[in-house]
């Protein structure tokens, strides 16, 4: 119990609709075992992916149709941000995160594309209780994507929770377990 954290799913990759009526066994037991479902969205960067099926749109659909399902929407949508913060915006259920935006490294002109993306999203969908960080990596480097935040022009709190908080809350981990399990290993280390 508790091992798995979540799902992720591939359309676009794969030939499917997010709503497609084969899945709802898959959101109904999501929502028995209360563990949120990741949705690819956006760009494949495969050539072969059918990007109609990625379109975040279509991933309103799952959240009014099972409201106690938590949904994450993986790349904002990228590059249909501004359907993906429709789509958080109206649905307390769906959350988002901005990982895998570039391969490798940000240029600086694509950067600063992305913080005016990012920024307009917070300003249209509200204080960013909904946003995850994430890199994709080894797609992008952690690097790249710590020097992007560190441009975000927000609050260090509202930071603070993009990192990390919401993911915590939302994928229930035990971030005072973790630790613990960390500072053993840190002193086993010196032990040696
Ligand atoms: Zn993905």
């Amino acid at each position: 119990m508790g091992a798995v954290k979540g799902l992720k799913l591939y359309p676009g990759y794969e030939p499917f609709y997010p709503h497609d009526n084969r899945l709802k066994v898959v959101y109904d037991l999501a929502v028995e075992y209360d563990v949120p479902v990741m949705f690819h969205s956006g760009d494949t960067y495969s050539p072969k992916g059918k990007v109609r099926f990625a379109h975040p749109l279509h991933i309103d659909d799952v959240a009014v149709d099972f409201p106690d399902l938590k949904i994450v929407i993986c790349h904002v949508g990228n590059p249909w941000i501004r359907d993906c913060m429709e789509v958080v915006y109206k649905n307390k259920n769906v959350y988002a995160d901005f990982s895998g935006l570039v391969l490798g490294d940000f240029s600086d002109k694509f950067e600063r594309y992305m913080k005016n993306q990012l920024e307009e999203m917070i300003l249209y969908a509200g204080e960013p209780e909904y946003l995850l960080y994430g890199t994709d990596w080894p797609i992008s480097s952690m690097k790249t994507y710590l020097s992007f935040m560190k441009q975000l022009d927000l609050p260090a709190d509202k930071k603070e929770l993009i990192y990390w908080k919401n993911a915590a809350k939302l994928f229930k981990i035990d971030v005072a377990a973790l630790k613990t399990v960390n500072d053993a290993k840190n002193m086993k280390v010196k032990a040696q």
